[in-house]
């Protein structure tokens, strides 16, 4: 059992869905400006660009990448990781957290107490719902400028553990986003981060410097809603 705590950021978006920056941009980042070892590519609706940065591993020694995807449920927002192959939107909660694991990946829920435009949950629908359904773990801290307050309310709701793993993970759009929210595991490797969110020994952390990470994003929405329109199928808010 390794003793070293490592950095991981669970949730970061590419120009494969609604992300500004390219994955050899991305995978460059990470690697020269992080100490982040281990990265998940979750994009709208399709681990094309996940598996992309996959294939640049090696390049990049130093950084793993974990094959993910932010699947849209009819019930929100959806975190797969490792996964082999995509998970098709529009499914229910249960239907698509069943995809995620019989091709053996973790699902997590994301941002939970995002409001409905990030097309999640919902404040009012999430305690009654929570139950009906097993997942691996919750996002309990997402770096997305707009959800300080989500963020605040999630880390009450699931302090002290409840049987789930809990992780952080930037929400990135923009390259200087990666990393401001982020997951701390044992050891430094994919599979090490597996283990840990398998034994339920994560920790959700944050960066400092959530203003200029809202400005930064603020002066960049108009390049992400042109993003959004050149995949229009992957990136709607909800089905
Ligand atoms: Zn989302
Ligand atoms: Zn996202």
């Amino acid at each position: 059992m390794p003793d070293a705590w490592s950095k991981a950021d669970l949730h970061i978006h590419s120009r494969h869905s609604d992300g500004l920056a390219s994955i050899p941009d991305i995978m460059e980042y990470v690697s020269t400006r992080t100490d982040l070892k281990v990265i998940a590519i979750t994009d709208h609706n399709t681990i094309e660009g996940a598996l992309f940065a996959k294939s640049l591993e090696d390049m990049y020694p130093g950084v793993e990448v974990v094959v993910g995807e932010e699947i849209t449920s009819k019930w929100g927002h959806i975190l797969g990781l490792y996964l082999t192959e995509d998970v098709p939107p529009g499914l229910s909660a249960a239907e698509t957290i069943a995809r995620i694991e019989a091709q053996g990946g973790i699902a997590i829920i994301a941002h939970p107490f995002a409001n409905r435009a990030f097309g999640p949950f919902g404040l009012k629908s999430l305690g009654n719902r929570v139950a009906e359904v097993a997942f691996h773990a919750m996002e309990v801290y997402n770096s997305s400028p707009y959800l300080v307050y989500a963020n605040r309310l999630a880390a009450k709701t699931f302090a002290g553990g409840q049987g789930w793993a809990a992780t952080g993970g930037s929400d990135a759009h923009v390259l200087k986003a990666i990393g401001k929210g982020y997951t701390m595991f044992r050891g430094d490797t994919a599979a090490d981060l597996r283990r840990s969110l398998d034994e339920l020994e994560t920790r959700a952390c944050a960066c400092r410097g959530g203003m200029s990470i809202a400005f930064r994003y603020m002066i960049r929405y108009p390049a992400i809603r042109r993003q959004q329109a050149l995949n229009p199928e992957r990136c709607r808010p909800r089905c």
